[in-house]
């Protein structure tokens, strides 16, 4: 029973609603999220891609890059095809995780009946049907929203991929997304046979040894700014092969420096070939770095953004840690005390 203050709205005029709707009426699927896949883009596909299978329908889901290891075992992960090129034969292609199509990073959904399912501040509603809901914590909270809507059960295997969706993308209930209903959500979740202790660890104690000297090297080189209020991290692929890994381990090694009391804000570049670098960032608090990857071409939330620019560091660092200590000193001025 999902209780009352909780139920989501689902008027025939709602977003959901008319994508339930034509969930119903349609029969083949491609599924799809963004590039560089992380545990919403995984959980909120799968989540869905077993609904689907529960109301008989055909579903494919289509991803630009295998996502990392720890998520490998997780159920129905070898359903997912890896590629940058579709020609889809299906009724709709639902989107999610994705502020514009492009960041999904597989060619040829142009043109398709989209299904745009997003909670990225930003989305550019893209999509045939468009649900962007910046208040849901994860996708996964939209995702099981629909799933509720199109009353199919909430199996173990859907139940487990929303709350790996949730747990993930809350950076382990730490941001300051989370609501009541996330709560809710995962009671269910945890109600339906999921194991928090074990998911936990499953996501976040499974590292590698290699993964384990990759901290150490990446800590011991970091830059303190701000008086200690901004991390600094430095990655290319050299220190990744000094220490046997690729770069499907970095994830989560953003979120280390944060464990400091006084660093309310890390950066983390990762540089790679011809002058690329990808700049993720995360913060405390009301620290907004969405802010800062929009100037910058990106995007994300507020404790969790990033964007990719090509230019070299002693031309681009300068200018993205002064924006973020200002973001800093802003989030700082209205920092909760409860
Ligand atoms: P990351 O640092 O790559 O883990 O990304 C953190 C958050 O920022 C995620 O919600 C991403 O979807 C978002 N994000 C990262 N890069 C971009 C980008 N180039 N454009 C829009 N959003 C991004
Ligand atoms: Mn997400």
């Amino acid at each position: 029973m999902i209780n009352e203050q909780t139920q989501p709205a689902v008027g025939p005029d709602s977003a959901v609603g008319r994508i339930r709707d034509e969930v119903l009426r349609r029969r083949r699927f491609l599924l799809t999220s963004h590039a560089r896949p992380d545990g919403d883009s995984i959980g909120s596909q799968l989540a869905m891609a077993f609904a689907l299978d529960a109301l008989g329908k055909q579903v494919r889901i289509v991803n630009a890059d295998a996502a990392p290891d720890h998520y490998q075992d997780f159920p129905g992960m070898d359903r997912i095809e890896i590629a940058e090129r579709v020609t889809p034969d299906v009724d709709a292609v639902i989107v999610m995780e994705c502020s514009d199509l492009g960041r999904s990073g597989v060619q040829g959904l142009e043109g398709q009946f989209l299904i745009n399912i997003d909670h990225h501040a930003g989305n550019r509603l893209y999509g045939a049907l468009n649900w962007h809901d910046e208040s849901a914590a994860a996708c996964g909270e939209m995702v099981f929203d629909l799933i509720r809507a199109l009353d199919v059960p909430l199996s173990l295997e859907i139940a487990t991929h929303i709350y790996l969706a949730i747990l993930t993308d809350t950076g382990s209930f730490h941001h300051s997304n989370i609501t009541p209903r996330t709560f809710d959500i995962c009671r269910q979740a945890v109600e339906a046979g999921v194991n928090p202790a074990i998911m936990a660890r499953r996501v976040f104690d499974s590292n590698s040894f290699g993964k384990l000297k990759l901290i150490g090297a990446l800590l011991d080189s970091m830059v303190l700014l701000d008086e200690g209020r901004l991390a600094v991290l430095h990655m290319d692929d050299g220190m990744l092969e000094a220490c046997n890994c690729t770069n499907n381990d970095t994830e989560g090694l953003i979120n280390l420096p944060l464990t400091a009391r006084e660093i309310q804000a890390v950066v983390f570049f990762k540089m790679g070939p011809d002058d690329v670098v990808r700049v993720s960032m995360r913060s405390k608090y009301d620290v907004d770095v969405r802010r800062v990857a929009n100037e910058f071409g990106g995007g994300g939330h507020k404790n969790a953004a990033g964007f990719t620019v090509t230019g070299t560091l002693a031309d681009l660092e300068p200018k993205i840690c002064e924006r973020l200590v200002a973001a800093i000193a802003e989030g700082l001025e209205s920092r909760p005390t409860a």
